[in-house]
């Protein structure tokens, strides 16, 4: 059975390429029926953080991204923090040192280079193997001198060749890099140590993760083996290496400090969590070549790592944006209410210091939605479409009063002389479209002024919102109601 793992480094807030790997190790194991492990890799006490863990968790609780087993959740493989993994990578390391896959280290950095520059051998090589065949008595020198060694695994001089799921075969030559520490004088296991003895630990079958960590993988591989041989596991996993994601200009990787990378920055722009999430698994994926937008469900149903393009992926906002904006019509009616109270909350559209609405205007907020669900692309465009609905001042963006016409006094006074008549029970949109028609659009020789509609309804969306671009005129008119239209309409002219 398929078991694949999430396993960051808990630093910094939720970027989109930490979330991409999460997505794409979820949809594998949803598509295949497998478990998904969320591991911490919190062995660097110095940049690792409770707060960035937790963010991560509601980042991806956010786009309903689940795992099976994890440090909440538990499961048979726990502890899933590594922090609280130490004894278990000491049983494992003595296993190493009873195969004989591992062997004592003494030589310091400086030694290296030294030795190195005597033998005429490049610096960048870095360690020189010196230390795997010491003599016992060598060792002992050592210790006397009050040294404690490193573990090194013993590097198999062939080439080392695997199957990417997503690349193909790759090979790393023979003496690629040198036998490499996995636990450090004192005794801290090193990330290409705890990496690879969890997985096996956990029974991970597929690791799939970023390209940047592609170069790991010969070492990875390289320890595979002596665990398999000392009986710590019994298979290697297969690996998949998703391709880098790039910014927008797809020159350079997106950073993890872009603002464009950060959840939650996206999730307060007034993404939805089906949108970012159907958007998200573009980046390497795709369902056909002709569908950009599906759901949850299809993405599953269609998730194969095997599927994964290799070639770099371009983080592109306005295609996001368009994605999010087609997730967002998808929303039933109340539901996407629902979702947009937030925003208009957050953008204080209530009343000063981002108060909650009062029952009438929550109600008028829910009378309100259907006007611009299908107008948006990120909710976070409703309070500047909506606000004008729930203040009584209306704030006049300056291309809106740019963009009046000369006529426009005449085109004020006439609507208002017109709406006036209209009876209370008739002002609706129906009624108030009926009413301008008439007064405005109707030929001079019917009593109307004879002017084009999109002429004669500019200023009227002006004087209501303040802005060129609103809600549906006539309908906005219907929420505002008889007294404050007329009252806008009438306050513009002067
Ligand atoms: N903790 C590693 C990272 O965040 C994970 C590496 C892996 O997926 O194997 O880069």
């Amino acid at each position: 059975d398929v078991r694949v793992r999430f396993c960051p480094s808990p630093t910094g807030l939720p970027h989109v390429g930490m979330v991409r790997t999460a997505l794409f190790n979820w949809a594998y194991a949803r598509h295949t029926g497998g478990k998904m492990v969320f591991r911490v890799e919190d062995t660097d006490a110095a940049r690792d953080s409770e707060e960035s863990y937790q963010q991560l968790v509601d980042a991806l609780t956010w786009l309903e991204i689940d795992w099976d087993e994890g440090v909440e959740k538990g499961g048979p493989h726990g502890p899933y923090r590594q922090s609280q993994r130490h004894d278990i990578y000491r049983e494992v390391l003595d296993k190493l040192i009873a195969s004989g896959a591992v062997y004592e280290s003494y030589s310091t950095p400086e030694e290296i280079d030294a030795r190195n520059e005597a033998n005429g051998r490049a610096k960048q090589l870095g360690y020189d193997n010196f230390d795997r065949d010491l003599s016992d008595e060598q060792k002992a020198a050592f210790r006397a001198e009050g040294r404690e060694p490193a573990w090194r695994l013993r590097v198999p001089d062939d080439d080392i060749t695997y199957v990417d799921m997503i690349r193909g075969e790759v090979t790393f030559p023979a003496g690629s890099f040198p036998d490499f520490v996995l636990v450090r004088a004192g005794g801290v296991p090193l990330y290409p140590f705890t990496n690879p003895v969890d997985d096996a630990l956990m029974g991970i079958t597929h690791v799939i993760r970023g390209e940047d960590l592609m170069p790991s993988t010969a070492r990875q591989l390289a320890l595979y083996g002596a665990l398999v041989d000392a009986g710590v596991t019994t298979f290697v996993p297969r690996f998949a290496h998703m391709p880098l994601v790039l910014g927008e200009t797809g020159t350079k990787k997106l950073s993890k400090r872009d603002p464009k990378a950060d959840l939650f920055l996206l999730r307060a722009s007034g993404f939805i969590h089906e949108g970012l999430l159907n958007y998200l698994s573009l980046l390497g994926w795709s369902l056909a070549p002709d569908r950009d937008v599906f759901s949850r469900a299809e993405l599953v149903e269609a998730f194969d790592i095997v599927n994964v393009n290799p070639n770099p992926a371009r983080f592109d906002q306005k295609k996001a944006e368009a994605i999010n904006g087609d997730h967002i019509r998808m929303l039933a009616e109340k539901d996407f209410a629902e979702r947009m109270l937030p925003y208009l909350v957050d953008a204080d559209v209530f009343g000063a210091g981002k108060a909650e609405p009062t029952h009438e205007q929550l109600v008028l907020a829910f009378r309100a939605a259907p006007l611009v669900q299908g107008r948006v692309q990120l909710l976070g465009e409703l309070p500047g479409l909506l606000g004008f609905l729930f203040t009584d001042e209306v704030s006049y963006q300056e291309d809106a009063l740019a963009s009046l016409p000369a006529n426009a006094g005449e085109v004020l006074v006439a609507s208002v002389g017109a709406l006036q008549l209209v009876p209370e029970a008739d002002f609706t949109a129906e009624g108030i479209q009926h009413a301008l028609v008439d007064a405005l659009v109707s030929p001079v020789e019917e009593g109307g002024l004879g002017l084009k509609p999109r002429v004669a309804y500019g200023p009227l969306r002006v004087a209501t919102s303040g802005r060129r671009v609103s809600p549906p005129l006539f309908e906005s008119m219907e929420l505002l109601g008889k007294a404050e239209t007329v009252r806008r309409l009438g306050a513009l002219v002067q």
